[in-house]
């Protein structure tokens, strides 16, 4: 098989899977148990806790809470920061290219809370605009919220200009989706209130993430119950998936950059062969994205056709968002960057990892050349 779906998820380090088994079968205990076998599993938890915020460059700063991924972190993060500073204003900016986890929160928040959410249109790269963030900004803004990467597009944001920008409001947090950045690219926290990503995109299993956030900031439990996680997360601790994920963001982080420059060089030769052919269309500059992404649409076929053909050879990629189940329907993010309907249901993205090598972008590009041959154009 050709797996081109990182984005989606990506196969565990056999690391992190060693230490997932290792913690099952040898500190399996109740982090909330206080005999002795419960508090080894707490204190394996509590340097799980420590390690990461050491690896993301957040200690003294930040803490950090675990959660199922990033789904349940960015509802943390978002419901609890306008639920419970709504005194200090109602208006919160994100934009249109968000992953769903954080939109449809967000659109929660508006249609049944009463916030008022500005969703600043895409560019046509796929990023937002710094100047079209300035003009929204105001006194009543008390969050902020915009990905680090995009999750289908692979489009990189100005996190470090937009916090630098809202140092001048210090009422406001800044919330950023970082699930398809951790381990992927470098990035500087600096300014960054809430920090979310999820374990299995970065090598770690599925059903654990984080919140990263600034010490001082209070939560209100999506889960309520025990007292575990400071108070902010009730149900007993997952720490075999803790503990694997720990495992996982130290060595994501170690092989980041070998990993870019290898993704880079699958992606400029898929990149080079999509610009040779007229029936596909590139959605955004490579140069504005991380090479882990690519992103393009099909003239003259339906990218849901096209998609099953290679899942017949045994090449899976995706359409544009695994989170989107329906088929044949346009995505969110390239509407918002202005394409039109046709191609933003069209469309298919490729996402890479470690395993991927130079030799599967060419079978990729042999088997793609012979379907679009054989498959009817509509
Ligand atoms: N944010 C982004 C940018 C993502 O790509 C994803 C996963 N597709 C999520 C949030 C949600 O992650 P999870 O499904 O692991 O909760």
């Amino acid at each position: 098989m050709i797996y081109f779906d990182h984005a989606a998820t990506s196969p565990i380090f056999p690391e992190a899977l060693e230490e997932f088994e290792r913690v099952n079968r040898e500190a399996f205990g109740n982090a909330g148990s206080s005999h002795a076998y419960g508090r080894k599993a707490n204190r394996l938890l509590e340097e799980c806790r420590h390690d990461m915020l050491v690896d993301l460059g957040l200690s003294g700063t930040h803490d950090l809470l675990f959660t199922s991924g990033a789904t349940e972190a960015n509802n943390e993060a978002l419901k609890s920061v306008a639920l419970l500073y709504q005194n200090r204003g109602k208006k919160i900016i994100s934009s249109e290219a968000e992953h769903s986890s954080v939109y449809s929160t967000l659109v929660q928040l508006r249609d049944f809370f009463g916030f008022e959410v500005v969703f600043l249109p895409a560019n046509k790269d796929g990023a937002i605009d710094v100047e079209a963030l300035k003009k929204e900004a105001d006194k009543n803004t008390i969050l902020v919220s915009v990905m680090a990467v995009n999750n289908e597009t692979g489009a990189l944001s100005p996190i470090g200009k937009i916090a630098s920008y809202l140092k001048g409001f210090p009422k406001c947090f800044f919330h950023v989706d970082a699930t398809q950045a951790v381990g992927k690219v470098s990035m500087n926290y600096d300014g960054i209130d809430l920090l979310t990503a999820s374990a299995h995109k970065f090598g770690g299993p599925k059903g654990a993430g984080f919140l990263a956030y600034k010490k001082a900031i209070r939560f209100l439990p999506l889960l309520s119950g025990g007292d575990q996680e400071n108070g902010f997360r009730a149900g007993t601790e997952n720490v075999p998936s803790i503990a694997a994920m720990r495992v996982a963001l130290h060595l994501s982080l170690a092989k980041q950059k070998d990993h870019f420059n290898q993704a880079k060089r699958i992606r400029d030769e898929i990149h080079s062969y999509c610009l040779s052919r007229p029936d596909l269309f590139i959605q955004n500059s490579p140069d504005s994205a991380i090479p882990f992404i690519y992103n393009f649409s099909l003239v003259q076929h339906k990218g849901s056709v096209i998609l099953e053909a290679l899942s017949q050879k045994g090449i899976y990629v995706t359409s544009f968002s695994a989170c989107n189940r329906k088929k044949d329907v346009a995505s969110r993010v390239l509407l918002s960057m202005g394409f039109d309907e046709e191609r933003s249901k069209n469309s298919l993205r490729l996402s890479f990892g470690e395993e991927n090598t130079m030799e599967e972008a060419k079978t990729f590009e042999r088997e793609l050349d012979a379907i679009l041959q054989e498959v009817r154009t509509r």
